[in-house]
């Protein structure tokens, strides 16, 4: 999106403010798509978790996408959003057996992580097909906070314990149409995610009645400069042609599922702030924005460097400066960055800011989520208002004291 209309919606929508560019959204979901136009059946099911906005679900849907949901609000905002129960995936870890349950009623395909609720669920519902999430066990990637493959990873059901999945199967009768892996959001380079695929096609031979293979998430977008951006294409080149022999052999045209959430939607948002205050301390000049990790905590939570443009001057003369929040704690967007010079008022964008970002927002410091605003066919809309003092209020019980 051009730095001009940012401003405006600044201008119109007042600051903080999430903005989502739907073209971009769109042209993501093509390439992907279009890199792996040689598989007959190819399923994308956008992770919802990322950015959970109805109005976004809507627009993914538009597309052909199906849904990948963590959790059952995220089941119904999905059906809310008009996507049908089979088009939704439920991938949840952790949850009670009576969520998963729920789920199941609503239609939607189940996906279970760990051997303990497999044998509940088979046991009481052997009719209903399942899908089994394994943990290959690959390191994918350094950060173990968003590595989730990993041998200590709580997530999956290791591969060593196949034998027990299968005795479970025979035990119960129940149905498995889908094997899952979800290796995590740092994939360093395609052949780790090939060699984790391998694991997956080790594991799917053990099935006879497989409708899907999903291959989870891990693709990598730019945040900073010299970032590695997974090769799409090459990597689509390199999966179609090994998936396509795997179903050969296996007899059946399997779907191909993927469940991105980042690659799909972290660069079409920008985050706009406002400038309060510029402060020159002995050590560096802070920009102090009218927002915090309340609003954005990737920086802080991650390590995250989201790119900082300033659209009111554009430009400027650059200068360095640590950008910080207004938040009781230290929220540091960004140390020692060069950005053109800033003066009190002016708005900053923040990049890469359409995945896990507004959905990891909350009310600290008793503050208001910003709005959300989707820029779609050259038109700006208002998808979230901002909250109120109503919403800070909203479920508390103000008991007689
Ligand atoms: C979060 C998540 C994804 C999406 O990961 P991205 O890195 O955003 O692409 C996919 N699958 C599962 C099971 C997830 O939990």
């Amino acid at each position: 999106m051009l730095e001009k209309q940012l401003l405006n919606i600044a201008q119109e929508f007042g600051s903080p403010v999430y903005v989502y560019d739907s073209e971009k959204i769109t042209s993501q979901y093509k390439r992907l798509t279009n890199a792996f136009n040689k598989v007959k059946h190819l399923k994308i099911n956008y992770a919802a978790k990322a950015l959970s906005n109805i109005s976004v679900l809507k627009l993914l849907k538009g597309l052909g996408s199906g849904l990948d949901t963590v959790s059952i609000q995220e089941v119904q905002l999905g059906l809310a959003a008009g996507f049908s129960p089979e088009t939704i995936i439920y991938t949840p870890n952790g949850v009670s057996l009576e969520e998963i349950e729920t789920a199941a009623k609503l239609g939607v395909q189940i996906n279970i992580d760990n051997l303990s609720i497999l044998e509940q669920f088979g046991t009481k519902y052997p009719k209903v097909p399942v899908c089994i999430r394994i943990n290959p066990h690959v390191m994918a990637g350094g950060n173990t906070n968003i590595s989730v493959g990993h041998i200590d990873s709580k997530f999956g059901i290791s591969i060593h314990q196949i034998p027990h999945i299968l005795r479970i199967v025979e035990n119960t009768k129940m149905t498995i149409n889908g094997i899952h892996m979800h290796t995590g959001s740092d994939i360093l380079d395609i052949d780790v995610f090939l060699y984790a695929s391998e694991i997956l096609f080790d594991t799917a031979k053990h099935f006879k009645n497989l409708e899907f293979l999903d291959f989870g998430s891990g693709f990598k977008v730019p945040y900073k400069e010299g970032d590695i951006e997974t090769n799409i294409e090459e990597f689509g080149k390199k999966l179609t042609k090994r998936f396509n022999t795997f179903c050969k052999e296996y007899g059946k045209e399997l779907t191909l599922a993927f469940e991105p959430g980042k690659f799909l939607v972290s660069e079409a948002g920008y985050f706009l702030a406002k400038v309060n205050v510029v402060k020159q301390t002995t050590s560096t000049v802070f920009a102090q924005i009218d927002s915090g990790f309340n609003h954005l905590i990737r920086p802080m939570l991650y390590g995250s460097q989201h790119e900082i443009v300033n659209i009111s001057n554009p430009k400027g003369r650059e200068r360095f400066y640590s950008v910080v929040g207004y938040i009781c704690e230290t929220d540091t967007f960004a140390n020692n960055r060069r950005i053109n010079e800033i003066a009190e008022g002016d708005i900053l964008a923040f990049k890469n800011a359409g995945a896990y970002c507004y959905s990891m927002s909350s009310n600290y410091n008793s503050r208001y989520r910003p709005a959300e605003v989707l820029w779609h066919k050259e038109q700006a809309q208002l998808i979230r208002k901002r909250e109120t003092f109503e919403d800070i209020l909203k479920n508390q019980v103000e008991i007689e004291l």
